[in-house]
């Protein structure tokens, strides 16, 4: 495996590159297979011929926009809006059962909200916090 984003081999299990301290899937500059240098927006490596794995989209979050997503959950996130956008149905259950019962879900939509602007977020169907 080679830093995608500047060319350096590294051991499988890195999760950072020593040489330049980017996160192993950041950057898009060299093939993570093979090392050699990519052309801008290449979708395939000329060297080896293996599919370039695109960085992620920082601005998206569960294939929403990320600003969208951290302003709904802190205005209205006791309503588990956000998290239903985000394919988080039982986040998003628990928020409203919460906010009819005892009034918290607002609570947890904002702490859901500034986790989401911190990248701090994980999406995750299956739980329910
Ligand atoms: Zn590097
Ligand atoms: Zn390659």
């Amino acid at each position: 495996m080679y830093c995608k984003n500047c060319g350096e081999q590294m051991n499988d299990n890195q999760a950072i590159c020593l040489k330049c301290g980017v996160k192993v899937e950041d950057g898009n500059k060299y093939c993570a297979n093979c090392g050699a240098q990519l052309n801008e927006g290449a979708e395939v490596c000329t060297a080896c011929g293996v599919a370039v794995k695109k960085a992620e989209d920082k601005s998206k979050i569960g294939g929403q926009d990320k600003l969208v997503m951290g302003l709904i959950a802190i205005f209205i996130g006791g309503l588990g809006i956000h998290n239903f956008m985000m394919g988080e149905t039982k986040k998003g259950i628990i928020k409203i059962v919460l906010s009819v019962a005892c009034g918290i879900g607002a609570i947890l939509g904002l702490i859901d909200g500034i986790r989401i602007l911190m990248d701090k977020y994980t999406v995750d169907a299956t739980k329910f916090f």
